[in-house]
């Protein structure tokens, strides 16, 4: 990749932004795709409008926005995508005339890593595991697309009972339940498919070189029974211990990986206005699975 005069800029605000697999994402796309672009972590701790304003007046193309400050970009922008706005979490800036306007495509990638494995949301009953940021996304994209009955479980019982009723806010039919993560077991029937989004699967890695396995976050034998479709948003460990024990029960089970992958990819698409083919959507999952291993 050659910088020239040419060269547009993207890149990734947030806090820490070190280990963000974002740049090697979307580098790797512009090599693919032959373009002039050039895509950089940029760390910001405090006044993210500034930061926002300033990469619109450099001509940025286009920029990615990770934790803590998916909240905080919003009211930087010139316009909001709908279900951006509905969720309250903002993670890809798309130019336009006047400023740069919000989406999620956390979410997206999502929808399209779930497609990817035929397992549509639409008419189902869903589980959503967790209430931090992740979920609360998640807990949209179910609403959105028409689960028949959604259950959230959460350690904290008030912030499922909260998201709850965040949701029906603005899907009030929807048939929505809560459970304390000890009440797994008590699952609706016909709630087949579970997203997890807590981060009690992750392995840590400890100054001293060695490694925590994460635990899974549901122990219920009657919980595993009842799933036959998880998605796990957690990928380091590519198998964590829930995927495990849904595999052990007889379901299917996937990491995180390909939503990260994904999420990158629509924003990459929403940018430059075009589609990724898959051919090169799997070289780039192979480079990510290799950056994760290592
Ligand atoms: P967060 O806001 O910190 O969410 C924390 C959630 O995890 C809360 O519901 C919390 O429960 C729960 N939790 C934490 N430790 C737990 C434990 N030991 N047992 C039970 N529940 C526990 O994090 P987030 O931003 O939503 O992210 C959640 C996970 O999703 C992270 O692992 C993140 O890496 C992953 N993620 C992946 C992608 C992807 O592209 N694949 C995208 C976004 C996030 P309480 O409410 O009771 O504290």
């Amino acid at each position: 990749m050659e910088i020239q005069g040419t060269t547009r800029v993207l890149g990734v605000i947030g806090n820490p932004v070190e280990h963000t697999l974002s740049p090697l994402i979307h580098n790797t796309l512009s090599e693919e795709l032959g373009k002039d672009l050039i895509y950089v972590p940029l760390r910001v701790d405090q006044d993210v409008e500034t930061a926002v304003r300033g990469a619109y007046a450099l001509n940025f193309l286009g920029m990615n926005v990770t934790v803590p400050h998916k909240q905080a970009v919003i009211p930087a922008l010139s316009s909001i995508d709908p279900l951006a706005q509905r969720i309250g979490a903002v993670n890809t800036l798309v130019r336009e005339e006047k400023g740069f306007r919000g989406y999620n495509t956390d979410i997206l990638g999502l929808k399209r890593a779930l497609a990817k494995r035929g397992a549509a949301l639409q008419g189902r009953g869903a589980a959503l595991i967790g209430c931090g940021g992740a979920a609360r996304a998640v807990a949209f994209l179910c609403a959105d697309e028409q689960v028949s009955e959604l259950t959230i479980l959460n350690r904290t019982i008030e912030k499922a009972e909260a998201l709850r009723g965040e949701v029906l806010k603005y899907y009030p039919d929807l048939k929505i339940g809560v459970l304390a993560l000890s009440e797994a077991g008590n699952l609706p029937d016909g709630t087949d498919l579970a997203i997890q989004c807590t981060s009690a699967g992750m392995e840590k890695h400890l100054p001293d070189g060695s490694i925590v396995p994460g635990v899974s976050p549901v122990t219920a034998p009657a919980f595993y029974e009842k799933i036959r479709f998880a998605y796990d948003l957690v990928y380091r460990p590519s198998r964590t211990e829930f995927m495990q024990r849904v595999q052990e029960a007889g379901g299917e089970a996937y990491c995180g990986l390909d939503m990260l992958l994904y999420q990158g990819i629509c924003a990459y698409e929403l940018w430059n206005h075009l589609t990724v083919p898959e051919e090169i959507s799997e070289k780039v999952l192979k480079k990510l699975e290799k950056a994760v291993q290592a």
